[in-house]
Formats: structure tokens, C-alpha cells, sequence
């Protein structure tokens, strides 16, 4: 699955819940409070496939998946640059994480980096609509 599709079905599913909480009046702090990870795994078994093993994408004590992927990663399917001769598909604002070198092709590895998955980001990152927060990872996007 190319990023863009991934990006594109992960909004769908992140505005149908968003859109539920908010016709049960949950205030903004209820609803990052509703996205923490164990809360999803009872509520929200679906929207993670990690989620069926109970398993976290980071250890951490308290993870919240609101900003599941990350509003520092930036993603072009057709590559945002060459390096060395290897297409760059992905890469962090920020530069935190790691690259992972595939056969010709380079993405951001973020698996060792929680900065979207604390409460605290999330909150001062927040906006009800996950694609706008998101839409500047999306370099496909002119
Ligand atoms: S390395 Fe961290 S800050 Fe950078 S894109 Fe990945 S999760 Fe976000």
C-alpha cells in the first residue's frame, strides 16, 4: 500500500470517530483523552491492526494515537528526492528518527520516537480534523 492510500483510508477512519464523539458532546480534552491506547484497544479495536494484539507501537506507559502518524513526517510516493542514487519516499521535518535503506529506495524509520504519541503534543497540536493537521505530510499534495 503506497503512503498516500494508507494516509487517505487512515483520515476516513479518524473522522468517523472524531464525528461520533463529537455528537456525544465530548469536549476537545475528552477527546484526546478517548484516543489514549488502551481506551482504543477496548473501544476502538479496528482502527489499528496492532490493536488486536494488544500490542503498542512505542513503549511507553501512556500513548495516545490522535496524531497517528505525525504531523513532523513528510511523504511523496513518487520520492522527494534522490540520495546516493536512492529514491527518498519519506523523511522527518524535524530530522529525529532514523532512515531505513531499502534496494533503491530510502524511508523514515520513526520507531523509536515517541514525540506524537505524548498527550502534551497532541494538545498543543490538536485540530478536530486529522487531515488538516496532517495534510503537510502529504508532498503529493500541491
Ligand atoms: S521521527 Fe518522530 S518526529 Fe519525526 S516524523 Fe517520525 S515520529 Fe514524527
Amino acid at each position: 500500500m503506497s503512503y498516500e492510500s494508507w494516509f487517505n483510508e487512515f483520515a476516513t477512519k479518524h473522522k468517523a470517530i472524531v464525528d461520533k464523539l463529537i455528537n456525544n458532546d465530548f469536549s476537545k480534552d475528552e477527546i484526546v483523552e478517548y484516543f489514549d491506547f488502551d481506551n482504543m484497544v477496548k473501544e476502538e479495536n479496528d482502527f489499528c491492526p496492532l490493536y488486536k494484539k494488544n500490542k503498542k507501537c512505542h513503549d511507553m506507559e501512556e500513548l495516545n494515537c490522535y496524531l497517528c502518524a505525525c504531523p513532523n513526517f513528510r511523504f511523496n510516493d513518487e520520492g522527494i528526492k534522490i540520495y546516493n542514487g536512492k529514491k527518498i519516499l519519506s523523511e522527518c521535518e524535524i530530522n529525529n528518527g532514523e532512515k531505513l535503506l531499502a534496494e533503491d529506495k530510502i524511508h523514515q524509520n520513526c520507531s523509536k520516537c515517541t514525540v506524537p504519541h505524548h498527550k502534551s503534543y497532541v494538545k498543543k497540536n490538536f485540530d478536530l480534523d486529522w487531515k488538516k493537521i496532517m495534510n503537510r505530510c502529504n508532498l503529493n499534495v500541491k
